[in-house]
């Protein structure tokens, strides 16, 4: 491999999503500059330069779904596309001064703890060679496409792609298309493809539970309130106030279980006349043991005329459509796979080697597991930005992230102070917070649905956070030394042992 450069930077962040681009600009605020943010794709954006399918955007207000220190502030749109979030995170970038620090085409392939240098070395798939002090892994959760392979995948002669890799060379109008999965996905792409095409089949492995998202745009109160002094500040409060008092008691059965599970089954009949069609999308698991779908248009596109819905196990593909488990032959020109992420993965594909050689990825054989989803010990100097269990299945991520990223910040400082050469947090801390995650979950639904990307294959339920992001705060607020210890500084040499 051909070495292309061999630098050494104080941090090194890798992603430019909501998460790289967050660590970043806090960086820049604390003053420090000697730090590069790798991208293994073309642009930053990550999940919002992915997914282009038609009818991506997000479920959640972007009030909300956005920095708090570069607010969102529409007194006209509550949930903008994905073209309009990548417009928001490409103007963070340029206001945050991060243009010059982004590297694209930069995927990690391997990092490894120098311990005699107390600092990693990373590879890329491009053969740049360079060192950091800090390493901060902001890949996300939801961005490896979840394909699945079915017996005859190669004779199938028609076109077929996942929805984060849309390929919008292929013409879907007057066609018969298939959409495998009904998840978050399919429900925003399948209004938008029934508008067109000749026939949409949509193959459910499980209904979901689906409540209705409000419209898109604000009303006059609304917009009115908005354009009050401190509107927006109070907007954003109230709705992450709602999403923890709300929402977050859905995901351990609690009082507002009942009520939702109400109001999604009262949504499902007012959609959907036909009760033979009902009854086939009515969950048998509880509420919010999978992510919950906020959507105003799926279940309706689901009674149109063009649209199938198929509810028999896919068998295999033959070369003019798909064939279920009792012999139907569906005719597809086009297979749209909506059929989600390998989420469980963490890290996938990056070899991370800490102390001793050890690979992070036997460690986590069994289902990923990290100090509040970002730190794990045995890998001192590396954190993760949405590592196993910060999800927040029922609120905003990027808060979620930017809790992640003032205890990151608040841990580097702690570093600095101590003239440690590496932080590394404790197995004691680790053992305590791995005891306290195991009754969190106890306590949630998410064991109850069959599969979800909120579980590994092993059962462990690797991604969502068991509580409020209220708890998630309170959790982080306490001082680093309560849960890392410092390796001192000996003196180092960067330029050594980068592995060949
Ligand atoms: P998903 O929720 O994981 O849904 C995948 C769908 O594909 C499920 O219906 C699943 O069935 C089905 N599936 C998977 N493998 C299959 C197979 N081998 N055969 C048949 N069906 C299969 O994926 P997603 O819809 O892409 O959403 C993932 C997450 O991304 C969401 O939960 C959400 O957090 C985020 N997202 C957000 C938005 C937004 O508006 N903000 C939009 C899109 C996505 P089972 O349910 O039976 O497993």
């Amino acid at each position: 491999m051909e070495v292309v450069t061999r630098l050494h930077y104080s941090v090194v962040i890798i992603g430019s999503g909501f998460g790289g681009i967050g660590m970043g600009a806090a960086l820049r605020r604390a003053g420090v500059d000697d730090f590069v943010i790798l991208e293994g794709g073309p642009g930053l954006g990550g999940v919002w330069r992915d997914n282009t399918y038609p009818g991506c955007s997000c479920d959640v207000p972007a009030h909300l779904y956005s920095f708090s220190f570069a607010p969102y502030r529409s007194t006209r749109t509550r949930y903008p596309d994905q073209r309009h979030t990548l417009d928001y995170l490409r103007k963070v970038v340029a206001e945050q001064g991060l243009t010059a620090r982004l590297r694209p085409h930069s995927a990690v392939t391997e990092a490894i703890y120098l311990e005699h240098a107390a600092c990693w070395a990373l590879v890329t798939a491009n053969g740049t060679r360079l060192t950091a002090d800090i390493v901060v892994f902001a890949v996300g959760q939801l961005h490896r496409p979840n394909v699945p392979v079915f017996p005859g995948h190669s004779e199938f002669a028609g076109a077929s792609f996942h929805t984060a890799q849309w390929d919008h060379d292929v013409d879907l109008g007057g066609r018969d298309v298939a959409v495998v999965g009904t998840g978050s996905s399919a429900a925003q792409v399948l209004p938008m493809l029934r508008a067109t095409a000749r026939k949409v089949t949509v193959f459910q492995r499980s209904p979901q539970w689906i409540l209705p998202k409000p419209g898109r745009e604000f009303g006059v109160l609304a917009r009115t309130a908005l354009h009050l002094p401190g509107g927006h500040r109070a907007y954003r409060r109230l709705l992450s106030q709602a999403a923890d008092s709300l929402l977050s008691p859905i995901m351990r059965g609690g009082w507002s279980a009942r009520p939702a599970r109400w109001l999604a089954n009262a949504y499902l009949r007012r959609s959907v006349a036909d009760p033979a069609l009902r009854a086939r999308l009515t969950p048998d698991y509880p509420i919010g043991a999978k992510r919950i779908l906020f959507d105003s248009n799926f279940l309706r596109a689901l009674s149109e005329p063009n649209v199938e819905l198929v509810t028999a196990p896919i068998a295999r593909l033959t070369r003019d459509g798909l064939e279920t488990v009792d012999g139907t032959r569906h005719r597809a020109e086009v297979i749209v796979y909506a059929t989600g992420f390998r989420a469980s993965e963490f890290l996938a594909p990056i070899a991370v080697r800490g102390r001793g050689g050890r690979l992070l990825h036997d460690q986590w054989r069994s289902g990923a597991s990290a100090f509040m989803g970002l730190a794990v010990p045995g890998f001192p100097n590396a954190f993760l930005i949405a590592g196993p269990n910060s999800f927040n299945p029922a609120g905003s991520n990027p808060s979620m992230k930017e809790l992640q990223i003032d205890y990151i910040m608040k841990c580097l400082r702690w570093r600095d102070e101590t003239d440690a050469a590496a932080i590394e947090v404790s197995a004691d801390a680790m053992a305590a917070y791995e005891l306290w995650m195991r009754a969190a979950l106890c306590r949630t639904v998410w064991s109850s649905a069959g599969s979800s990307w909120y579980k590994h294959e092993s059962g462990a339920v690797t991604n969502p956070w068991p509580a409020s992001a209220r708890t998630f705060a309170r959790m982080l607020r306490h001082a680093p030394a309560r849960s890392f210890t410092t390796i001192a500084r000996a003196a180092r040499d960067t330029t050594e042992n980068i592995p060949a």
